[in-house]
This record gives structure tokens, C-alpha cells and sequence, in this order.
């Protein structure tokens, strides 16, 4: 039965209906499962496998690549995990990797360890498809799509294509978007990358991370890497995450809708510069983003006129967490410049929209940025 997405979304990964069981079995904790005889059947030991974990890996590959026969979910303990496990499990010395580089800022970690093992690492920017020119002889293509925090957008088929012409493969962050969002492995990735961490899940309650693999091969090398490392999520996470898929669209919803009404406030405001949310007309992402993703993600960017400035806006809200992160229900915001790091000028402004009453989030947005002007004049 084909279905839309809202109804993919509260059904994804639930079991077949029995007489008197749960819709969604509990967390199954269990270092070890009875296991007389030889050891035959999926579950013997914790690290390696775990019905709680298969129901999500289910569930998240039925909205990764709804329809794709042969895709695998495999699902970790963090965003970080779920990233290094690709990079990993897939090259080794002798190889070349490209990344992006303005994306995550865990990426500059991974450079260092893949270098150390004598990786080739080749970086370039987001934005115009610049990964294009340093793909030949690479064995693996990363792409973060709309990378973070700068919110540039790439083509992913048309660097899949050149990827993959080359033999190269190809891994897509997708924590951003989220798969309603948009659907990496429809778009000729190999790799489904993401941190369930932020929208997945969405309540900034718990870490997880997932990779989607286009076919049972490259899960393989992947799942094999979980269980050599053991970054494995714990089960209580694991329910957590698949409870809250159930609410994905509607979150998703609200929460990009908040972004755009948003990001159009903020456009109106002189202090403002620097504005970027893909869904926005005039976004230089706009473009391939409205061609390829089906919603444009909750988190706006935009810089206001210096650090002192930045600080008073963030401390004079309400409603909005200073925090870092995103994706989550409550909105929040941070001076992302804090961390170093990132390329991003002092007052730069991370925004993840929540899922509040639309009217109020602005009123609030707009109330502490006049506060923070105030005190400026
Ligand atoms: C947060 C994040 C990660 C890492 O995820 P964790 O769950 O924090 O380990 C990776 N990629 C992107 C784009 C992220 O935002």
C-alpha cells in the first residue's frame, strides 16, 4: 500500500498487530538473550543487535527511502558516531576523501584522524558545487546539503553523477533537513547520513544518529564498524527516537512554517544582515534547494551589528533557549562565533525556529531585538 508521508510518519517500524501487545513495543534491555544451542537467529549479544533498535532502523529506512528495496538502516549512539562509522568503515590509507569545508564542526576532528591514517583529505566549499573540481580519484564524496551553519545549498544529483562517473561514493548529511525534508538516497547518494540528535527526534532530549545504506554491502562494512567500536544507542533512546518519528510531519510542519515567517520578520529589520533560510525567495540557496528538498529545514541564520549586540538580543528572549543545537520543539538560538571555529563574523546568529504559536515567536524575536538596539543608541 502506498501511502503519504503523515501516515508513513506515525505507522513507520511498528510491528505487526497482536492480540494484547503494545503498537510500539517497549525498550528491550538486554546485554545477552537466551540463547541455548547453537548461535543461530538476530539476537545473541547487546552490542550487536537489538529488537528495540530493529523496529527503528525499520522505521527510519521506511522514510529515508520509502520504496527502495535493498536499503539498510543502522543506527548509533550520535550524529558522530553515525559519520565517523562511514568514513571509517569505508576508507582506509592510500585513499581520498573529499568534505565539505563549512560543514559541520566535527568534520576538522575527523580530517585529523583520517589523516593520521593516511587518508588524502580534499575540502571545498558548499555553495556553487565546488567539490566538483577536486573529485577525481576520490573514494568517497561527503556532502552536507543545507550545510550548517551557513545554510548553502549543492546540487546533490549532479555531484552524485560526477561522484559516482568517477567510482566514487557518496554520503549526504541529512541531519538539516531531515528525510520530509529531503531524501538523499532518491537524489543518487549511497549514504543517508544523519543526526537524529536534532528535528529527527526533535525534543533535545536524547542523541542518536543513523546511517541509511543503499544496499546490504555497504550496510554490511557499516554494521561491522558499530560492533568493533560499539558506539551503540541505548534502548531507552532508541524507543524514544521511534516515538517521536510519529510526530515528524506535524513537527516538521510547524516548525519550517515558523522559520519562513521568521526569516521574512527578520528581513524587514535594518539591523539585520546576512539573512539565509533556503525557503525565502531571493535565498542564494533557493534555487536547487526548492528542486530538491520538500520543506526547507527550521534553523534561519542571520548577523547582527557585533558580539555585544548579538548578546543582548539572545539574553532578552523569552522564548527562545540560548543553546546550541537544533531542531528542537522549543526554539533556540546562539552566538555561533562562541565556539570558534566556524567561519561566521561575531554577531552571527543561529536560529532554530520551535514549534510555538507562530505570532508569539515573532512578537518575541522582534520585542528583543528592539531591547537589544535600545541599549545601543
Ligand atoms: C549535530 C550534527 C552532527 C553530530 O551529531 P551528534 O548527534 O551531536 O553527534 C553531525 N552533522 C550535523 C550537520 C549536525 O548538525
Amino acid at each position: 500500500m502506498s501511502t503519504g508521508e503523515g501516515t508513513r510518519a506515525v505507522r513507520a517500524g511498528l510491528p505487526e498487530a497482536r492480540k494484547h501487545e503494545p503498537a510500539l513495543p517497549g525498550p528491550a534491555f538486554a546485554a545477552h538473550y537466551h540463547l541455548p544451542g547453537e548461535p543461530t537467529g538476530p539476537y545473541a549479544y547487546g552490542r550487536d543487535s537489538n529488537p528495540t533498535w530493529t523496529l527503528l532502523e525499520q522505521a527510519i529506512g521506511e522514510l529515508e527511502a520509502p520504496g527502495e528495496t535493498g536499503a539498510e538502516t543502522v543506527v548509533f549512539a550520535s550524529g558522530m558516531a553515525a559519520v565517523s562509522a562511514v568514513l571509517l568503515s569505508q576508507v582506509g590509507a592510500g585513499d581520498a576523501v573529499v568534505l565539505p569545508d563549512d560543514g559541520y564542526q566535527a568534520l576538522p576532528l575527523v580530517r585529523e584522524r583520517l589523516e593520521e591514517y593516511g587518508v588524502e583529505v580534499r575540502t571545498a566549499p558548499t555553495r556553487g558545487e565546488s567539490q566538483l573540481s577536486v573529485l577525481d580519484g576520490a573514494k568517497l564524496l561527503w556532502i552536507e546539503t543545507p550545510s550548517n551553519p551557513g545554510l548553502d545549498v549543492c546540487d546533490v544529483r549532479r555531484l552524485a553523477d560526477a561522484a559516482h562517473a568517477r567510482g566514487a561514493l557518496v554520503a549526504v548529511d541529512n541531519t538539516l533537513a531531515t528525510p520530509l525534508g529531503q531524501r538523499p538516497l532518491a537524489l543518487g547518494a549511497d549514504f543517508a547520513v544523519a543526526s537524529a540528535t536534532k528535528g529527527l527526534t526533535g525534543h533535545g532530549d536524547l542523541l542518536l544518529g543513523y546511517v541509511v545504506c543503499r544496499d546490504t554491502a555497504l550496510a554490511a562494512r557499516v554494521r561491522q564498524w558499530r560492533k568493533v567500536v560499539g558506539a551503540i544507542p541505548g534502548p531507552m533512546e532508541a524507543w524514544l527516537a521511534h516515538r517521536s518519528l510519529a510526530t515528524l510531519q506535524l513537527r516538521s510542519d510547524r516548525q519550517c512554517a515558523n522559520a519562513l515567517t521568521l526569516a521574512r520578520a527578520l528581513a524587514d529589520r535594518a539591523e539585520v544582515t546576512g539573512l539565509r533560510y533556503p525557503g525565502l525567495p531571493d535565498d542564494p540557496s533557493h534555487t536547487i534547494a526548492s528542486r530538491q528538498m520538500r520543506r526547507f529545514g527550521s534553523v534561519v541564520s542571520f548577523e547582527l551589528p557585533g558580539r555585544d549586540h548579538a548578546e543582548r538580543f539572545l539574553a532578552e528572549t523569552r522564548l527562545v533557549d540560548d543553546a546550541t543545537s537544533f531542531g528542537s520543539v522549543r526554539s533556540s538560538a546562539e552566538r555561533r562565533g562562541r565556539w570558534g571555529g566556524d567561519a561566521v563574523a561575531e554577531g552571527f546568529i543561529r536560529f532554530s525556529a520551535g514549534a510555538e504559536d507562530p505570532d508569539d515567536l515573532v512578537a518575541d524575536v522582534l520585542r528583543a531585538l528592539d531591547a537589544a538596539a535600545g541599549r545601543d543608541t
